[in-house]
């Protein structure tokens, strides 16, 4: 469906230059929010998985720590959401603000928004072992949409866009070997097609269903409404 002049004026705004990122260890992320979010790539699913080794939550005094409260237990969730996308707190709440704006539930299109990401889309199309590779795929100029180098991992696909990996023997030799190590499930709301060049389209908006995070997210939207 074409966006109106005025969802094209908020997309255009969702697209985030040069924004920071997230640096630091990434498996002790999983082992605070008390999941696996997948952010390591084929190591995620092998016994060195930190979070498969020890559960518990980083830091010295875990085990006197008292219940959570409700404010962490909302916290908890919206943390995880932004650690499983690679968003920090500012990033994130200009996506919440914009999905405030939006017709529908504010949840489902707050998901919606993150699952349009580029860097998500080249992950769960299969290019990217995780959408950390992903990002920096896009970053180094990998991947074109429509024909176009874009390299913003923000940018928000839309309905219809074609996801291309660059015709050039370095782009290709790197997404034949992360489709070589994972073979994953590709979302309904995407398709890909088996020619020479792996491509992909998005058929349709990613829905509340083809979120792969279990996530609350109504607590979401009730911490950051407050
Ligand atoms: Fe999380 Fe992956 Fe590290 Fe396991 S290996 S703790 S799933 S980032």
């Amino acid at each position: 469906m074409p966006e109106s002049p005025k969802q094209e004026n908020l997309t255009a705004n969702l697209v985030f230059r040069n924004m920071a990122r997230y640096t630091g260890p990434v498996c002790r992320l999983c082992r605070r929010d008390g999941m696996k979010l997948f952010l390591k790539g084929n190591r995620c699913d092998t016994p060195k998985c930190a979070f498969e080794r020890r559960e518990a939550p980083p830091g010295q005094h875990v085990g006197r720590r008292s219940k959570p409260t409700d404010y962490g237990i909302h916290l908890r969730e919206k943390q995880k959401v932004k650690h499983c996308y690679g968003v920090l707190e500012r990033q994130f709440r200009r996506y919440f603000s914009h999905a405030e704006k939006s017709k529908g539930n504010t949840g489902d299109t707050l998901m919606s928004l993150l699952e349009r990401r580029l860097d998500n889309i080249v992950h769960r199309l299969g290019f990217g072992l995780s959408r950390n590779q992903a990002r920096q795929m896009i970053c180094h100029g990998h991947i074109t949409i429509n024909g176009h180098r874009v390299n913003v991992p923000s940018y928000e696909v839309r309905v219809g866009d074609v996801i291309r990996v660059k015709n050039r023997a370095k782009s290709l030799d790197m997404i034949r070997a992360s489709k070589a190590e994972v073979s994953r499930d590709i979302p309904d709301f995407l398709s890909v097609a088996e020619t020479d060049i792996p491509e992909g389209v998005m058929g349709r908006l990613p829905g509340a269903e083809d979120v792969s995070l279990p996530v609350r997210t109504q607590l979401i939207v009730e911490l950051c409404s407050r």
